[in-house]
Parts: C-alpha cells; structure tokens; sequence
C-alpha cells in the first residue's frame, strides 16, 4: 500500500505532538475513551432507530489491553467504526485547520503548548506518548474493515483487513522510556485506574480491563493467590444526572475538558433540571476563554442532546439563541422522541419550550455575575461581550431589550467599566443625554477636542473603543429613555441658557466672518459656527445629526462600502475664546486671501486631528509652508 502524506496543517499538528514538551501528556487517554465513547453513542442511537442495526446494550463498551512485553496499549471500542473514507478524512488530516486563523495560532502555539487542547486535536495527542499507532476499524455501514497505521510526520498507510466485530481497535506503539519520560508507566495496572477515574469515571459506558485479583487460597486459608479478572473501572453514571450536592467542581471542571476539548477549567458551570410541562436535566458551561475560531464560521455552537441517558444528536443550535452561542454543554430530557431529527427539532413544541428556559437560565446566570463576581464578569465580557453586541445589533434590533443591560462600557470613570444602568443611576441632575466619545484608545479619547467641556461640567462619557459600540448606540437609541449622544456629533446642548445667549450674539457680531469661511470651503461643510464643546482647541469638526465622523472612517476601511465615497455632513466650530479667533476676525477686515489659507488649513487639521484623511494632503502642505514664511 502507497503511503500517504498528511496535509500540511496536520503534519504541522503531528510535529507538535511528536516533539510535544507538555508534561500532561497522560490527557491522549482521555481523548481516545471520548472518542471510544462518542463512537458507542453514535452506534447506541443508530442502534434504537434502526432496527436492523440492532446491537445489545451490553455488548457496547471500551476494553483497555496492556501489553507490557510488547510495550503496547491498546484502547478498543465496540462503537460505530469507520469507513475507509472516514478513516481517510478523519486521521489523515485535519478537516477544520485551513484557514489562516489556525496557522498563525499554530505559531504561537509552539512556544505555548497550552493551546494544543483548543483545536480538538484528540486523536493526535496519542502522538505524544506512542511512536506508532495503528488503528483497526469496521464500520456498521460497511462489510469491509480497515487499518490506518502512522508512524507520524512521513505520513500513513490505509489497507484492507479481516475484523470479526464493528468498532475500533486502536494499538500504541509507546515511545522508549528515556531519563524525563517514563511512558512505560501507562502499561502499569494502577495508572490506568487512577486516569481512568481522574478524567473518564463518567464515561456512560464501562470501560473494561484486566487487573491483578488477590482471592483466598482453596488449599490454605491463610494465604491468597493472584488471578487475572476483567474489571470495570469508570462509576458510568453519568456527571449531570449526580446529586448536585456530590459533584465537587474538580468533578465538573474534568468533565468539561475532556467532553468540550478545552485545555482551561471553565468560567461558569450551570447545572439544574426543571421539573413541568418539560422535564429535563441541563449542564452548562461558560469557558473562562474564546475558542480560537469562535469568531469564524467554521465555529458550531449549539448544545449536546440525550434522551434518558442516550446520546441524540450534537451542536443542537435551536437549544440556545446565537447570542448565548459561546455556552457550550448538554441537555437531557425524558420527554422526547428518540427518532427525533434536526429538521424536526426546529419546529419542536418541547425543544422551543426547553430552549426559552434555557435562555432564561443563562440570561440569570450572567446577570448573577454581573451582580456578584464584577471581575469575573468583565473578564467574560472580554472574551465574548462581542457576541453580545451582535446580538443586539442582528435582526434589526429584535432582542435589544433582553441584551442591553449586559453590556459594559468603559468611561471617563477612570477607564473602568460601567453598565448604562450604572451611568444613568449617577447621571448629574441636569444632565440630559448618555454621552460617548469614539477613538481606537483610551488615550485618544481623552485628548478629543470636546472632552475638556464634559469634564468642566463632570458629565460622564462612555469610551466606545470597539467600532461596534456607535452600532450599538444608535440600535438601542436610548437606554432608560436617556437618548445617546456622541461628543463629536450635532449639538452638545452642554451650555446654560446664559451661555447660549452670548454665543448667539457673538455669532450675530460675527456673522460675515462665519459666512465668509463657509462659502471659503464650498460644500465641503454644510455651516461654520462658533463652538459650545471646546475649551482649548481653536476649532475642530464635527459631523450633523445622521452619519458619524467614525461611521466615515469604518466605512472609508469596509470593502464592502469602500469607493461609494459615503461620508458623514461636516460642521467647522470655532472656539471664540481662543487667541486664533481675533486674528481671523482681523484677516477678515484685512486681508481676505489670507483667511481663506487659514480656513482651508483650520478644516484640513481638524480633520487631521479627528483621524480622517484629507483630500488634497499637498496643497495643506503647500499653504502650511506658506503661512510659516509670513
Ligand atoms: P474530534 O474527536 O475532536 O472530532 P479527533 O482527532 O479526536 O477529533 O477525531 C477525529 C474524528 O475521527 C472523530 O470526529 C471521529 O469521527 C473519528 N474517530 C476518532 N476515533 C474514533 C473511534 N474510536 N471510532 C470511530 N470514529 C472515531
């Protein structure tokens, strides 16, 4: 038989495997009993389905062989095997590792061995403790049984065998033991037993091995002898369906990994049953990270179904709104059909009443955190308050109501984070709008021109740092009947009725300097007015009511809108305080052409100033070399 090679990605994978230096390499157990276990379900719900695929309950399970004369482990399922295209698909590469995302994570990955458990590489990780491995398998969908054999990067070997039962036969070839290493320790009795119960007792199948017995001698009864006898080593009753009160979270965080393919405990553990209309058991997580391709397509969020203990179908998306989509776990309920399939589930009377209590669940378990564990919650808000944000922003709006109050922003609070609960609770008394202010930092924030007047009067502002935010705000519109309001947009309406006064009357006085500047810039802005938001700076600009300044720049970097030239109606405001303003009031008198040089390079260095790109850089450059000769 030719021998193939892996794909690129996978070689890559398998390198890291080989060469790994991570020193719990006794997790690749786990990963294969999970496979084992995933392949006895799989065949267990074919099994009640399909009558002719009959298979006795008793007849599933995992046997565990040692070999220490050959120093071979061997895992061996009765599960649902696999084809020889499946053997092809599922070892030889690995299908979900294309895209750039992963190679760059690969990357850091070998500096970081941590992250190997992110990309469910479980069968891989055998590669860690053995040299060699061969799989024997037969499919229930196939007369035909064959073997995979790989002795790593120079890739592996598929051929045809003779297997009496259907199921899986893996064979580990383990590495030599060397002064660091002693892999010959997974071929001895009790360690087997102890990572059999550390990572797999919950197994619902039993997982068999042969063990030393000591049984009374027949012929003296003082004495024992050793025998050989098959034994059970996992517990089989399954972690969700345990007393809560006997499940310690180390119960709860192993279960977690060795289940979702997480390499961190987890964040949040939910776990109750509800008892009604529909009954069912539910245990969910809240991984304390984003999964490496959680923002990606090829991301399948949905929850595991089971019926009385049996394993119906995997990433159930109709169990939890996509907003919640991050929440990884399982749901068991006696109250449905075995035969019950996606298309069905969709339109599902119980799974729609089951995934609204869900919901509700989860929505009261974050709101729990938010409430009592502050830093835990800001801690999920950065991994997933992304996903929140879309929720609010998909369907037009749709599930605005239920998302809002998730929602942290961080603000002029000394750059801690604030719920719009929070900012509205504290809000000064003549305070009418939620002000926010756009910038990629912090510091860029701080430094726009109309913070200084917020300060002035200790009005709040929300530091949308994410480009997501403005989306968010005009979705919401108002939050507690507090319209938002961007610091850089419309009018400010910061002034008293006093103020407001002398800046109408000095706009009246100057009322040909304004419009002399204005028709100076033609329809590059639609008004030059004399400002009420700044305080140091000599002018800046701001955009109308519609389109915000930032909107123009997200939309000047989107390919989609890219080249339709969308751009937001610009206000050129003056600062009638500052010493710039009596020189333009003097040019206006003296020397017209001159003001004109000013305005054009007053607006051009707002713009500047705001991030946005001008339209004729050389010319700015031209008149600002000119105005530094006079
Ligand atoms: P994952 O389990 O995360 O999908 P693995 O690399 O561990 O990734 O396995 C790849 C695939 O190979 C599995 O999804 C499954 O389809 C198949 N597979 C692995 N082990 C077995 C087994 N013992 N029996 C049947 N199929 C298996």
């Amino acid at each position: 038989m030719a021998k193939k090679q892996f794909k690129a990605e996978s070689k890559r994978l398998l390198e890291l495997m080989i060469n790994s230096i991570y020193t719990n390499k006794e997790i690749f157990l786990r990963e294969l009993i999970s496979n084992a276990s995933d392949a006895l379900d799989k065949r267990h719900y074919i099994s009640l389905t399909d009558k002719d695929a009959k298979v006795d309950k008793k007849d599933l399970k995992i046997t565990i062989e040692r070999h220490p004369d050959t120093h071979q482990l061997i895992i061996e399922d009765t599960g649902i095997g696999m084809t020889n295209e499946e053997l092809e698909k599922n070892l030889g590469t690995i299908a979900k590792s294309g895209s750039a995302e992963f190679r760059e994570q690969f990357e850091k990955a070998k500096k970081n061995t941590d992250i190997i458990g992110q990309f469910g590489v479980g069968f891989y990780s055998a590669f860690m403790v053995a040299k060699r491995i061969l799989v024997e398998t037969k499919s229930i969908k196939s007369d035909k049984a064959y073997s995979w054999s790989s002795s790593g990067e120079d890739g592996y070997v598929i051929s045809e065998i003779e297997k009496s039962g259907y199921g899986t036969r893996i064979t580990l070839d383990l590495k030599d033991d060397t002064e660091d290493e002693k892999y010959s320790e997974f071929l001895e009795e009790w360690k087997i037993k102890e990572l059999i119960k550390k990572y797999s007792d919950y197994v619902r199948y039993p997982i068999e091995m042969e063990c030393t017995k000591h049984i009374p001698d027949p012929t003296d009864d003082k004495k024992t002898i050793e025998t050989q006898e098959v034994e059970t080593l996992n517990s089989m009753v399954p972690l969700w369906k345990k007393q809560k009160s006997k499940i310690t979270q180390e119960d709860y965080n192993e279960f977690y990994k060795s289940k979702f393919n997480d390499w961190e405990d987890p964040q949040k553990v939910i776990h109750y049953t509800v008892e009604g209309n529909i009954s069912y058991t539910a245990l969910l997580y809240i991984p304390s990270k984003a999964p490496y391709n959680f923002y990606y397509t090829d991301y399948e969020p949905g929850l595991e179904l089971y019926c009385k203990n049996v394993f119906i179908m995997d990433k159930v998306k109709d169990l939890i709104p996509s907003y919640f989509r991050f929440v990884k776990g399982l749901v068991d309920s006696d109250d449905l059909n075995l035969n019950i399939s996606r298309e069905i589930l969709q339109q599902d009377r119980q799974v729609k009443m089951m995934a609204k209590s869900i919901e509700t669940k989860v929505s009261s378990a974050l709101k729990e955190m938010l409430e009592k564990d502050r830093e835990g919650y800001e801690k999920f808000f950065d991994n997933f308050g992304l996903n929140l944000k879309a929720g609010i922003l998909a369907d037009y709006g749709l599930n605005k109501d239920k998302l809002q109050d998730f929602m942290i922003f961080r603000s002029s609070n000394e750059g801690k984070y604030v719920t719009l609960k929070e900012y509205v609770d504290r809000m000064k008394d003549d305070q009418k709008a939620i002000y926010y202010a756009i910038g990629k930092s912090v510091d860029e924030i701080q430094n726009l021109p109309a913070m200084g007047k917020l300060k002035e009067k200790g009005y709040e502002v929300l530091y949308f740092l994410d480009e997501r935010d403005e989306f968010v705000a005009n979705t919401l519109m108002n939050y507690a009947e507090k319209p938002f309001q961007s610091v850089n947009k419309g009018d400010l309406d910061l002034e008293s009725d006093e103020e407001k006064k002398t800046r109408e009357e000095k706009a009246e006085a100057n009322k040909d300097l304004l419009t002399t500047m204005k028709d100076s810039l033609g329809d590059k802005v639609k008004e030059v007015r004399l400002s009420s938001r700044l305080t140091d700076e000599a002018a800046c600009v701001v955009a109308d009511e519609g389109m915000s300044l930032e909107m123009e720049k997200y939309l000047a970097n989107d390919p989609m809108a890219k080249g339709q030239g969308m751009k937001a109606v610009k206000i050129l405001e003056l600062n009638p305080e500052h010493p710039l303003f009596e020189k333009l009031q003097k040019l206006e008198k003296e020397d017209p052409d001159t003001l004109k040089k000013y305005t054009s390079v007053l607006y051009d260095q707002s713009l500047l100033a705001q991030g946005l790109s001008i339209d004729d850089p050389k010319e700015y450059a031209k008149s600002i070399t000119e105005l530094m000769m006079k």
